[in-house]
């Protein structure tokens, strides 16, 4: 079918949905003059605010961020009466702006969007509804909500009971009055902590069944706090555009602090704070490494357990409402208002379900395993099939008849959490892999429909009338999601955000969570790309620049982004002595790496005078330990033996190995062969001193890092040809092992990504002239035979100017039969590897390393028995 024989769809733009995101949808659509039809399986618009309407329900960011920024004259007409407005005053505020911009007109209500297929004939969706509508739209966009489907209950024989039942997402528009009533309440999450305590002011009786605790913090309700007032008053539109730039869509610095480098009473003073402001993405923030260090979150959690301890009577309820199984944060904390203090009303009680199951429920109650309780009303607080239920309910169908059920199966595949690849003009509103429930979703919201919009004025200005992902876009940016939260502690709990709540579903984690700010990044370099990794196509042909929009691990760019924006001078442009003091320098802001059992510094015998070592011991197992003798990364001209301070200490506690980090002499000073010689010199000296440096005689590896990996390969060349000493193993981290300059690795991550090939030239001239650079004890990768070398691992890191000559080396070592495993640190720069504490991405890279040399220690403690 051509363009011109192609039928004009029913409307541009099915929209389905009327909460918050579908609001602006119409908002923004209608004004831009595209024909639409919008569905809402309510009977009113609201979303959330529509359906929630338990007692309690608020917002759990502030009001005045929780709202439309695109209304600049809004201040005229409304007044937001508290810090946390509750429900009957959002939803007051949703219907004014519907009426105020007359946005009711284009609704649909108690109508459910039940299937949407496309039809790639007619390059358009076919959408139906339960009430027998049947629409044709050229877009589909699901502004279905991401807390919209409740969770089904568990629980056996509810429809036996024959008191009330309610559900705190399904509420009754008319109020309930629990007044002298038992009143059970299942579940403890937010809608829980909100309503335990309202519902506790009206009962005779409240039995709170809780299987996972939560953490929360006082919401501190009233006046907005006066420094968020000012700051708002003195530029409504700077505020605005600095929700939009912060990590959580409400205005604040991300915190740079790591926690462990202040002292422990400006930690305390620091949580105090926290909790005195009652603010969530506040609190979150507190520390650089809440989410990502275990023991930051540990002291953390131990905050709040000790807030809990201090405010619950009942030393025994106290310990059951504090969560010890999964870090703080991983799951959604609330903010209440006299939560845990309701425990301490007499007619209040809590029933820890982990210890005592709920069998099932009877015509009058509820039974545990081990009790009966008779109640007039039961009210679940479950939750919800959170983030992709309302958009999997929906049978919709792409290209070919894909299901997007069956495509989710394993977990939710999107690019940039607003599209899907096989499922053209389909947009999603807060779809997983966007920041969607880990940020102000109103920030959220409208920077998607903002970008939706975009999309298709952009699509209508060039002649397209189809836009779709690529499959690579798509795993690239999955990839990245799952980078993002593998970083962070978030994966370490069976929390709503990971599928876990649901029997069934995947477990994956499902929002965006490197932030607001970087994910808007993203979404604007695509547009800025030409639509990267999209295909568009129509009138106007078809277009595609494929590719991924996040190829470096998140960690990895951030410190590449702070690194950019300190404008430093590069190392080429300094006199050598300069250099040393700047690398010096930028070594002395690092973490300082985990600590060791002993440092010892020594020296030892060079060729040509002393060599500075430092000798790491590891922190648990008496008795003697195997050496790793360690050679510094600095291109033979910058760098020492503590200048890997962190990686060594690292290496250390990883492999349980004594490390012997060792100098040797630098150029340009002492040009090649004077570090390779020292080299073979220090190892030399270990081996012949193992026992009295409190190793195991005979288990001896080497291990570098740039230039010292370089060393390290020479080191186990040289150490066969001259008869010793023996190595059993060798570890290479981006090690550079030739001298040409002519690899792709050279020109693609020639600038951008810490080392540049500007660097390395200038760092090589210093040390060797060209004449020598095909020499083995410079180049390994030139010696004629590699047969017979210890067993290796080699790292290789993708945006490095040496990666190509590490790969190749890895190729040559197998290929002569060594056994060697090659590590592609995917992501990675040549440095990152390194940044102990700093990129966490490179953590299961140096846990490899580790295993590795264990496993070369293991295999010659205990040889294969003879044939
Ligand atoms: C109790 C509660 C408190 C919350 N508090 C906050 C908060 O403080 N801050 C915050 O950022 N976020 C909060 N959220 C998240 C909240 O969902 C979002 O902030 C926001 O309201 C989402 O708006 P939405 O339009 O995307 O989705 P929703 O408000 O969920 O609206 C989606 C609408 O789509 C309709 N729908 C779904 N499927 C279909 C279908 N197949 N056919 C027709 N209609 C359909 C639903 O009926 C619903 O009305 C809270 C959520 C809950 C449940």
């Amino acid at each position: 079918m051509t363009e011109t024989d192609r039928p004009e769809p029913d409307v541009d733009v099915v929209v389905v949905g009327a909460g918050i995101a579908g609001l602006y949808l119409i908002y923004r659509l209608s004004r831009a003059g595209y024909r639409l039809r919008v569905f809402e399986a309510a009977d009113d618009l609201g979303g959330t605010w529509y359906w929630n309407r338990y007692p309690g329900a608020r917002v759990d960011v502030p009001s005045i961020d929780y709202m439309y920024s695109f209304d600049p004259d809004w201040q005229r007409d409304w007044q937001w009466s508290e810090k946390y407005a509750r429900q009957p005053e959002i939803l007051r505020y949703l219907n004014h702006v519907a009426d105020k911009h007359d946005l009711r007109r284009h609704l649909t209500f108690s109508t459910r969007v039940r299937q949407a297929g496309w039809d790639d004939d007619a390059s358009l969706w076919r959408v139906r509804t339960d009430r027998g509508d049947d629409v044709t739209a050229r877009f589909v966009v699901m502004a279905t909500g991401c807390l919209s489907v409740p969770k089904q209950t568990e629980i056996d024989g509810l429809e036996r009971f024959t008191g009330e039942v309610y559900f705190t997402s399904r509420w009754p528009h008319d109020p309930v009055d629990f007044t002298g009533k038992r009143v059970a309440v299942i579940g403890t999450g937010s809608s829980g902590v909100q309503s335990i305590p309202i519902i506790a002011q009206e009962a005779r009786q409240v039995v709170v069944f809780q299987r996972t605790p939560t953490f929360s913090i006082p919401a501190h309700n009233g006046q907005l706090s006066p420094e968020r007032l000012a700051q708002f008053a003195a530029n409504e539109a700077d505020y605005r555009s600095a929700a939009r730039m912060s990590p959580g869509g409400i205005p604040m610095e991300r915190s740079i602090t790591p926690t462990f480098s202040v002292t422990e009473t400006e930690r305390e003073q620091r949580y105090e704070r926290a909790w005195e402001i009652g603010e969530l993405f506040e609190a979150i923030n507190v520390y650089a490494d809440v989410m990502s260090n275990p023991a930051a979150n540990h002291e953390f959690a131990e905050f709040f357990r000790n807030k809990i301890r201090a405010i619950v009577d009942d030393p025994q309820t106290a310990t059951d409402l504090c969560p010890t199984d999964y870090p703080v944060a991983t799951k959604r904390p609330c903010l209440d208002t006299n939560y845990y203090a309701t425990y301490n009303l007499p007619h209040v009680r809590l029933v820890n379900i982990r210890k005592h199951p709920i069998r099932q429920v009877t015509e009058t109650g509820i039974d545990t395993t081990d009790e009966s309780f008779t109640f007039d009303a039961i009210v679940f607080a479950t939750g919800f099939d959170a983030v992709t239920g309302a958009i999997t309910e929906v049978d919709i169908r792409g290209r070919n008849g894909l299901a997007l059920k069956d495509k989710w199966a394993n977990g939710p595949q999107t690019y940039l959490g607003l599209t899907t690849a096989g499922f053209p003009n389909l947009f999603l509103i807060t779809g997983p892999g966007s920041p969607s429930v880990l940020s102000n979703m109103a920030v959220s919201i409208e920077q998607h429909v903002d970008w939706v919009l975009d999309c298709l004025g952009h699509l209508c200005a060039r002649g397209f009338a189809v836009i779709e992902p690529t499959e690579t876009a798509e795993t690239g940016w999955t990839q990245h999601v799952s980078d993002c939260a593998d970083i962070t502690l978030f994966p370490a709990a069976n929390s709503w955000y990971m599928g876990a709540n649901v029997p069934g579903k995947p477990r994956v984690f499902l929002p965006y969570c490197a932030g607001v700010d970087f994910y808007r990044a993203s979404c604007d370099e695509v547009v800025a790309h030409d639509y990267l990794g999209f295909t568009l196509s129509g009138r106007g042909g078809t277009e595609c620049n494929d590719g991924v929009v996040r190829r470096l691990q998140p960690d990895v760019e951030m410190v590449l982004n702070r690194m950019a924006a300190m404008n430093l001078p590069t190392m080429e442009s300094m006199p050598v002595e300069d250099a040393r003091a700047f690398y010096n320098q930028m070594s002395a802001v690092r973490p300082p790496g985990p600590d060791v059992g002993e440092i010892v510094d020594g020296t030892l015998p060079g060729t040509s005078g002393a060599l500075a070592y430092r000798l790491y011991r590891p922190p648990t197992t008496p008795g003697p330990r195997p050496i790793i003798v360690y050679f510094h990364g600095g291109g033979w001209v910058v760098g020492d033996a503590i200048s890997d301070d962190p990686l060594c200490r690292d290496l250390c506690v990883r492999s349980d190995a004594i490390v012997i980090s060792a100098d040797y002499r630098h150029a340009p000073e002492h040009r090649f062969p004077a570090a390779v010689d020292d080299a073979m010199a220090a190892v030399r000296w270990v081996a012949d001193n193992a026992e009295a440096l409190g190793g195991i005689p005979g288990l001896l590896a080497v291990c570098g890092w740039n230039a010292g990996g370089g060393l390290a390969a020479v080191v186990c060349r040289l150490a066969r040809d001259m008869g010793g000493p023996n190595i059993i193993g060798q570890a290479l981290l981006t090690p550079s092992t030739d001298g040409d300059m002519a690899r792709a690795s050279f020109t693609d991550n020639a600038d951008g990504y810490g080392l540049t090939t500007a660097l390395v030239r200038w760092l090589y001239d210093h040390y060797i002239d060209i004449a020598d650079r095909r020499d083995p004890r410079f180049a390994p990768l030139r010696a004629t035979d590699l047969s017979g070398l210890p067993p290796a691992i080699v790292v290789t890191a993708e945006f490095d100017p040496v990666r190509d000559d590490g790969d190749a080396y890895a190729i040559a070592l197998e290929a002569a039969g060594v056994p060697t495993e090659h590590v592609r640190a995917r992501g990675h720069t040549h440095k990152s590897v390194t940044m102990v504490d700093v990129a966490i991405s490179g953590a299961p890279v140096r846990a490899r390393i580790a295993k590795a040399l264990r496993q070369f220690f293991a295999a010659t403690r205990t040889p294969e028995p003879a044939s």
